[in-house]
């Protein structure tokens, strides 16, 4: 059969992959001069990505690429890096808040899906936890306001972050890019026909595999329903000369911000003698972007000392609506935009309904959107699409 995938991110490049496997003549139509989509990073000599930082090692969507050789060379967090993770609380920078590891203790803790975090944790751990625990997990919300989210949504991401099997977290060598690369190259070797700066402004006839955002795909769609809650955070990438006293990585328990230097686990994305530093903060309704920006530079004076007259080069962006799903009181990830759109449509992507979390979404779902596009009778046990899905 022949399909049409639309879009050529991560979830594109993978349900490209994922039908070209299950016997489907695929053409992939991407819109920008390159593939990627979110998942690009710059050129060097500062290899800063667009978004996304790290693979998570522990969930199906990893091991389902994993199996198929589609993780390219990526590194674990070396211990030099662990030793190295700060927090910021009560604006100081120093080892873990007794409130986060007395909330990490609580494992046992199930949350519900029906209401807020702030509401729920704050009784069961405290006031001073629900702030601390709610702000550190900027690091995969993007959400300035984490205690208005589904308490299910961010207590589970919590004992993820926290895990005793900790670290999960990939890095992957090169950037994000090189994932881009791999996956391209991959999918090219399955048969997959890739064509880059073709738009699409018209559904394709046939059987078509939606892999856009969820903005592009309402147009497309033609489909008002297309909405999800999503992050809306600012980014700033540095190159600093440096200093090895830096920390490696800062959870924000005060502003639900974090920044990271990747150099310290791949050094070739900064030129010698200098690091690469990515940093992010949510901004908060209401906020300007000038507003935010100052809050987080005072958050990059705490935290890296004297980081303004070591600086080499720097990147500011604004993400809105393209930090994945987020999940409000009521709602899970069941109640997503479905994948299945009748007609032979798919959707997928990271604000969709499957499991997961940031880019594992945009993988899962197009394993899934795959095997229904192809009638998914020869899926491998353990694929991401239908074990998950359930
Ligand atoms: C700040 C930030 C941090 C993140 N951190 C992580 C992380 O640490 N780990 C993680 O797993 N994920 C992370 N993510 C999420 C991750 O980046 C995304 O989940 C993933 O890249 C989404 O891929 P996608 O293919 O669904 O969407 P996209 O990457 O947005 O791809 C969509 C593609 O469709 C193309 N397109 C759009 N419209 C059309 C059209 N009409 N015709 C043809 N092509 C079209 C676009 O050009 C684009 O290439 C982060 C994201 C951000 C913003």
């Amino acid at each position: 059969m022949d399909i049409t995938v639309v879009g050529g991110g991560l979830a594109g490049l993978t349900a490209a992959i994922a039908s070209a496997e299950l016997g489907a003549n695929v053409t992939l139509l991407e819109a920008h001069r390159t593939l990627g989509g979110r998942a690009r990073s710059t050129e060097p000599p500062y290899v800063a990505n667009d978004g996304p930082h790290v693979l998570y090692s522990d969930s199906a969507p990893y091991a389902w690429l994993d199996r198929r050789g589609l993780v390219p060379p990526s590194k674990a967090l070396p211990l030099r890096a662990a030793l190295g993770v700060r927090w910021r609380y009560r604006d100081r920078i120093g080892g873990p808040p007794s409130p986060v590891l007395r909330a990490a203790a609580r494992r046992g803790l199930r949350a519900p899906h029906d209401q807020e975090f702030g509401a729920w944790a704050e009784e069961r751990l405290g006031a001073e936890a629900a702030r601390a625990v709610g702000s550190m997990m900027g690091v995969v919300l993007f959400h300035a306001e984490p205690a208005r989210l589904s308490a299910a949504f961010v207590w589970d991401r919590f004992l993820r972050v926290t895990s005793p099997r900790w670290p999960s977290a990939r890095y992957v060598v090169g950037g994000w890019t090189a994932l881009v690369d791999h996956l391209a190259e991959k999918a090219r070797e399955a048969g997959v026909r890739i064509q880059t700066r073709n738009r699409v402004t018209e559904l394709p006839e046939g059987t078509a595999i939606v892999a856009t955002s969820l903005d592009s795909a309402r147009a497309l769609l033609g489909d008002a329903s297309l909405t999800w809650e999503s992050g809306h955070t600012l980014m700033v990438d540095l190159g600093l000369r440096r200093r090895d006293r830096d920390p490696f990585l800062v959870f924000d328990s005060d502003g639900c911000g974090f920044l990271e230097r990747y150099t310290v686990v791949d050094p070739a994305l900064a030129p010698d003698g200098e690091d690469l530093v990515q940093a992010q903060l949510p901004v908060r309704p209401g906020e300007s972007r000038a507003e935010a920006t100052a809050r987080m530079e005072a958050f990059l004076d705490l935290a890296l000392d004297g980081w303004r007259a070591r600086g080499t080069w720097r990147r500011d962006q604004v993400a809105r609506g393209r930090t994945g799903a987020v999940d409000l009181p009521g709602t899970t990830w069941r109640e997503r935009p479905a994948i299945d759109r009748g007609g032979g449509v798919y959707l997928v992507g990271d604000s969709v309904a499957a499991p997961g979390m940031l880019g594992e979404v945009a993988v899962t779902s197009a394993v899934r959107a795959a095997e229904l596009a192809t009638g998914g009778g020869t899926a491998r046990p353990g694929a991401p699409g239908r074990a998950a899905a359930r």
